[in-house]
């Protein structure tokens, strides 16, 4: 790969249209910025949507070009662990551009780029494993079975906090199964999902299997998502985008995996070890900054270890370490614009003004190497009530809320009294109270006695305004292909023309 920090520094990115770089055609571009001192460091095509119809025209060919579709599914597979191997080759390259671009720990992001590989490598296995199924009907001489195909074109829109592990899963599995993408990641880390478009080309992928446009939500991703061009939507992003564009699919008749927002409850009892419950907590609102869709920010504490529970997690809050994101030491970088750095802080006077009391963080930290930085100190809340909007919605920063309780049904209820649904945690040893907690409920992913931890082979989505279908796993392979049914009729008999021929 021939990008690197320096060579993004100050550049104009173009964008990669049926294997060609290209200029956006209305000659804009829009500024990316650095979250560390919030200065833009290079800009991105803004597009619209005469280069997003490109983009689904090249995208639409190379679904139908001999050299993607008749391709075999073992020459599909091993494509993509060539894809794999230039992933791994070029992996730290890829995260510190994701670092740069979103702020979040380049550890973090190094481990993200990391588990890329193994999941492309996991899907490529999978590409001659997609089957139908023979399925016996009421007639002797008839044979029925169903076949497995690819969809077409696979609209892919991504957001800006994890933007190439998001795009991973369902990217992988859409190319084992032979679809073709057109991805637009969000206009604040645009660079990796470029950079990959490199590795794309060097693998040897026909040109326009892979295509990304790059700019604005409204403008590109707009255009993108009401194209009568694409046969899927796989969109990841907030809850409130998310609905703007099933509207927009549903006149289209186009069908969407949604990933979207969550306020997750996360959930200790007095029977475990505190310290191990506390850096779970810690792990599950702290961690990238609160900036992930699973973040556990409604914690709910068995009242019995409340007290002792509060003063762990208040010590360990206040020590943890704010820095630069590149640096070994931080354990917090900033939050990755400048509009959510606003919103957090708009959401902690809210929780101030609602009566709940702040008992660590709470600000922007006034130490000097910070201060241009969007960083905000990570914010605890005592005295929380779970109807307070703060509580309520998704503020996608530093910021939790604690809530004493002392009955497990009533906890139940606290739990699923959200709007969202995309994950829980529980800390218990009571094997029982864990299982019936994750039975109960409402979330696509419940974890015991851990929390944030992700596997590409298990199926991850949300319920409620959490979103609808899969990532990851086997599940992701079903969404993202059709199912067509092939009837074979070798009994050589006439039939009544005017009967239908039930089976
Ligand atoms: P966002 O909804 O503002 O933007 C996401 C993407 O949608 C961006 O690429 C943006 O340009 C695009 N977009 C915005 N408006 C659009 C429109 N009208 N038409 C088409 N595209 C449009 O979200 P964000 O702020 O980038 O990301 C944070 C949100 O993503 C949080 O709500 C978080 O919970 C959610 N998220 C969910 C998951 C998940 O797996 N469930 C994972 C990560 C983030």
């Amino acid at each position: 790969m021939d990008r690197s920090l320096d060579s993004i520094e100050g550049s104009r990115q173009t964008m990669l249209i049926g294997g060609e770089w290209v200029e956006p055609k209305s000659g804009r571009y829009l500024p990316s910025y650095d979250p560390t001192n919030g200065q833009p460091w290079y800009e991105a095509a803004d597009a619209d949507a005469a280069d997003v119809d490109a983009a689904v025209a090249a995208a639409q060919k190379a679904f139908t070009s001999p050299d993607w579709r008749r391709m075999t599914q073992t020459q599909r597979g091993k494509l993509i662990r060539r894809l794999a191997e230039l992933v791994a080759r070029n992996g730290d390259m890829l995260a510190r551009i994701e670092t740069r671009d979103n702020g979040k720990l380049l550890r973090e992001m190094q481990v993200q780029l990391q588990g890329a590989p193994d999941t492309y490598h996991y899907f490529a296995g999978m590409a001659d494993k997609l089957h139908g199924d023979t399925i016996p009907v009421n007639k002797l001489d008839m044979l029925n079975f169903t076949l497995r195909e690819p969809i077409g074109v696979v609209g892919m829109i991504t957001p800006w906090n994890s933007p190439l592990m998001l795009l991973t899963g369902t990217l992988a599995a859409c190319l084992a199964i032979g679809n073709t993408v057109v991805v637009k990641p969000s206009e604040h880390t645009s660079a990796s999902t470029l950079a990959l478009g490199e590795l794309f080309e060097e693998a040897g992928f026909p040109p326009g299997v892979f295509n990304v446009v790059t700019g604005y939500g409204n403008t590109a991703g707009e255009a993108l998502v009401r194209h009568p061009g694409l046969a899927k939507i796989a969109f990841t992003g907030s809850t409130q985008t998310g609905r703007r564009i099933a509207a927009h699919a549903a006149s289209n008749l186009v069908p969407c995996q949604m990933e979207l927002g969550g306020k997750s409850p996360h959930v200790v009892f007095s029977d475990v070890d505190v310290d191990r419950a506390v850096n779970g907590v810690v792990a599950g609102i702290f961690a990238a900054a609160g900036q992930t869709c699973i973040a556990g920010s409604r914690c709910f504490v068995e009242a019995s270890v409340y007290d002792q529970f509060m003063d762990r997690l208040i010590q360990r809050a206040n020590e943890i370490r704010i820095g630069h994101p590149m640096d070994e030491e931080t354990q917090l970088g900033p939050v990755a614009l400048h509009a959510q750095l606003e919103k957090v802080e708009s959401y902690v006077g809210m929780g101030v003004a609602e009566g709940a009391t702040i008992v660590a963080g709470g600000h922007r930290p006034q130490r000097e190497d910070l201060i241009q930085g969007w960083y905000f100190e990570p914010t605890i809340f005592a005295g929380a009530k779970n109807n307070m909007r703060f509580m309520q919605d998704e503020i996608f920063g530093p910021v939790v809320g604690v809530i004493p309780f002392s009955d497990e049904k009533e906890l139940i209820a606290l739990a699923n009294d959200t709007r969202y649904g995309l994950a829980a945690g529980i800390w218990t040893k009571d094997i029982d109270r864990a299982m019936r907690f994750a039975r109960e409920v409402d979330a696509g992913t419940v974890w015991i006695n851990t929390y944030r931890s992700a596997a590409y082979m298990s199926p991850s989505g949300g319920f409620k305004e959490s979103g609808y279908g899969k990532r990851g796993g086997f599940e992701v392979m079903r969404e993202f292909s059709r199912v067509k049914n092939v009837v074979v009729d070798y009994s050589g008999a006439n039939q009544d023309p005017f009967v239908i021929r039930l089976r």
